[in-house]
């Protein structure tokens, strides 16, 4: 990931209330630009402390997460597959835990052992990504799945089988968001955004006491494809744009299912709206590996998440559907007509429907139990 450029200022944007304005600060950090929009309550002092704690805490978590650092956390935990136990730090231990229960939840659609398979398809390397060859993916499938991950509560441990490689980037920048929310709202904020390379995190309301709204990015083309209007919780999108290449005409993306080997295709992005920015993150990933097989229904079943998926459809259309209670009205999409709205072949109605993902019915953090672990 990038190295952080702390490259902070304020903006004052769009004053709508007399004595209330919006305070923004812009950094880079995890390999994307991080920006907090806090609206603005505290003298100048008090809101350069808050927005340098909330940037804190997201640089402490990139080169403590980081799979680009060979000196992270992360990395070392890494090197030692295979050798046995490592106690890790408690937050480090938490996104590994939540994480296995989404591993669980989406039935191994998300899955943090990716690692030796992101890097056989080239995705950690700077130079153009390419088909593997023949045994490379097969091999590389061999390290990741349930089951090559061991955590143990009484220590903090955790034990990687050899060959098996830790990947964050599909749920450290929602783990983020969320702690740094936590650390605007500790420090009083009552009102702020915060986006972290798309995943936003929100709570309270803006200047002019409407909820933000969140931009949806067009998956084929430039621009927005719509918007959502939230007051509290966290989206985040899975998109085949973000990293890709191009070979016999095909494209490649960053995103792969951990159960094939392959990098996911015949689905362009899933936004995920959900309570918390680690949720909404990991889901996204999820649901977006899921799309082309399963559709995104599934996501009903899990408390307080609404989604919405774009498909590639004949003639350059788009087709959409849609999951959870409420979603066809939260996503407002920009040139409605053109999009097919179809529910998923086979699956049950994708507004509220609950079904049963894997072993589990529900997919909230905190009310499954969690994985096989040893005390
Ligand atoms: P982005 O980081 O582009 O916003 P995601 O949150 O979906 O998108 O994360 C994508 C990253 O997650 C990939 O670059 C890769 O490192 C990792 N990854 C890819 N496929 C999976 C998967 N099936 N489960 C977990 N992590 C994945
Ligand atoms: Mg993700």
């Amino acid at each position: 990931m990038l190295k952080a450029i702390a490259c902070f200022f304020f903006l004052p944007v769009l004053a709508a209330h007399a004595h209330a304005e919006q305070i923004r600060g812009n950094w880079e950090v995890m390999g994307t630009y991080f920006s907090v929009t806090l609206l603005d309550t505290a003298p100048s002092r008090a809101n350069d402390e808050i927005l340098g704690a909330a940037f804190s805490v997201v640089d402490i978590l990139d080169r403590q997460m980081s799979n680009y650092r060979p000196d992270s956390e992360l990395s070392r935990v890494n090197d030692f597959a295979g050798r046995g136990q490592i106690q890790v730090q408690a937050n480090l231990y938490e996104i590994l835990l939540t994480s296995e229960l989404f591993r669980a939840s989406s039935a191994g659609a998300f899955d943090v052992t990716i690692g030796a398979l992101v890097d056989a398809w080239g995705f950690y390397s700077p130079r153009t990504a390419s088909i593997p060859e023949g045994g490379v993916i097969a091999r590389a499938l061999e390290s990741v799945g349930e089951g090559r991950l061991k955590l143990r509560a009484a220590k903090r441990t955790v034990e990687l089988k050899s060959g098996t490689r830790l990947d964050l980037g599909a749920v450290a920048k929602g783990y983020a968001v969320d702690r740094a929310i936590a650390v605007l709202r500790e420090r009083g904020a009552a009102a702020a955004m915060v986006d972290l390379g798309g995943t936003v995190g929100v709570i309270g309301s803006k200047a002019d006491g409407e909820p933000w709204s969140i931009g949806i990015r067009h998956p084929a083309g430039n621009g927005l494809i719509g918007k959502i209007r939230i007051a509290r919780g966290a989206v985040s999108t899975s998109g085949n744009y973000e990293r890709f290449f191009i070979q016999d005409g095909k494209r490649f993306s960053h995103l792969i299912d951990p159960r094939t080997g392959w990098p996911v295709a015949g689905v362009m992005s899933v936004t995920v709206v959900a309570p918390s920015a680690t949720t909404a993150d990991a889901l996204s990933t999820a649901a977006y590996v899921r799309a082309p097989q399963d559709g995104i229904a599934w996501l009903g079943a899990c408390d307080g998440v609404k989604a919405i998926a774009f498909y590639p459809a004949d003639d350059d259309q788009i087709r959409v559907e849609f999951a959870g209670a409420g979603a066809e009205a939260l996503f407002e999409l920009s040139d409605a007509d053109c999009f097919v709205k179809t529910e998923s072949a086979g699956m049950p109605s994708s507004s509220g429907a609950k079904v049963t993902m894997g072993s589990r019915t529900t997919c909230a953090v905190g009310s499954v139990s969690p994985p096989a672990t040893d005390q």
